[in-house]
């Protein structure tokens, strides 16, 4: 089965590879040397001055930034599944939270934020995510951030980049909290999340000093010792090193115009083909289509072609699909999803099959490659 989901995505060869070692203790010096390899090789790829590494899914890293950067009052933005979380998380905890809602296709504007702000000079910190995945948009949280700054320098600024780090080169130039989670981009498997960090987040965190399993500061304390508070998710971290390696052997600036050649060249195929993107800013992470027949469409390529994409949630359910597009990703595979996609709407009786879609997205992938 091709899984094309937007994560979990596939463990490559190599990662299982490097991970099927045997398990070293977390307090040896042989783990310190990879945990402090891993942690130099992510600081480069984000570009920040600080990294943490939690064993939790993505979301255990977006309480722990929540709890331990804001104190008054979180604004956080609302257009799907994943920014609906901050707002939960702010509630489980009691702190005061206001959420500026729109529909999953509509990334915030700079404007509603410094409108919120205005009336509420409470807010301490803001929460966004670079792409909010339950309908693949891409939040334009660089020009967010910076207009906050601009506005009150204090005011805390968490970014849920858990599916655009290792996507796309990220601006952290007014980003305080930078999130990212094994699953996705880095292809791991679930289980470690990771948070980028500013100075001013820093100095947040020693001083606010809050919770117990995720105390930033217990774990800031331990990390740039090279070691972790709990015992470390070992095997993944193993994983996490090999990755990054290979990336960087790659090169990461080619690994993201590959995937924005990818994404952008899958978009105009499904468009070949009469379907619809679904957001109006579409982020490079996922192609995410608007198909009110989604669902049998999506089971026909898993029982057909092998395929498996995911669906929607919520009120999105059964009416949209997304192929995941992070990772490296051979053109010859997404290929292959393409094709079985346009294959499919012939067997369902919804269009002649011309092979238009894998026409269109090859000549666009390989001359945005050149
Ligand atoms: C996957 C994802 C998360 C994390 O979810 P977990 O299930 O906790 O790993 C958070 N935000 C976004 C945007 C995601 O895509």
């Amino acid at each position: 089965m091709l899984l094309f989901t937007p994560g979990p995505t596939p463990v490559p060869e190599f990662v299982r590879v490097a991970m099927s070692e045997p398990t070293i203790h977390h307090r040896t010096p042989e783990f310190e040397e990879i945990f402090a390899t891993t942690r130099t090789l992510l600081k480069e790829v984000i570009g920040m001055p600080e990294v943490l590494m939690l064993a939790s899914s993505g979301s255990g890293a977006m309480e722990a930034c929540v709890t331990s950067l804001c104190q008054t009052k979180l604004l956080s933005i609302n257009s799907g599944k994943f920014g609906e979380r901050f707002g939960k998380i702010a509630k489980a905890f009691g702190i005061p939270n206001i959420e500026i809602k729109n529909a999953w296709d509509t990334p915030a504007s700079v404007e509603s934020v410094l409108e919120t702000l205005k009336q509420n000079p409470d807010i301490d910190a803001f929460c966004i995510q670079a792409c909010e995945s339950a309908g693949g948009l891409r939040h334009s949280y660089e020009e967010i951030a910076k207009a906050i700054k601009d506005y009150n320098p204090k005011i805390m600024v968490i970014v849920d980049s858990i599916t655009a780090m290792g996507v796309e080169k990220l601006d952290v130039s007014c980003v305080d909290a930078l999130i990212g989670g094994s699953q996705k981009a880095f292809m791991l498997p679930p289980g470690l999340s990771i948070i980028g960090l500013s100075q001013q987040a820093i100095a947040k965190i020693e001083e606010r000093n809050v919770g117990f399993y995720f105390n930033l500061k217990t774990e800031l304390k331990n990390q740039v010792k090279n070691t972790t508070a709990w015992t470390a998710p070992t095997t993944i971290i193993i994983g996490l090193c090999a990755f990054l390696q290979k990336a960087k052997s790659i090169g990461w600036d080619k690994i993201y115009q590959q995937t924005k050649a990818r994404s952008l060249s899958c978009d105009k195929a499904m468009e070949s083909i009469g379907l619809k993107i679904y957001p109006t800013k579409p982020a490079l992470s996922m192609t995410c289509v608007y198909d009110e027949a989604s669902d049998t469409l999506r089971k026909h390529l898993k029982t057909k072609f092998n395929v498996n994409i995911a669906g929607g949630q919520d009120d999105l359910k059964g009416k949209i699909f997304r192929i995941n597009q992070m990772g490296l990703i051979e053109a010859s595979e997404i290929s292959w999803v393409i094709n079985a996609i346009e294959l499919s709407l012939a067997d369902l009786g919804r269009r002649p099959f011309d092979g238009i879609a894998n026409q269109v997205f090859l000549e666009n992938y390989f001359s945005l490659l050149k």
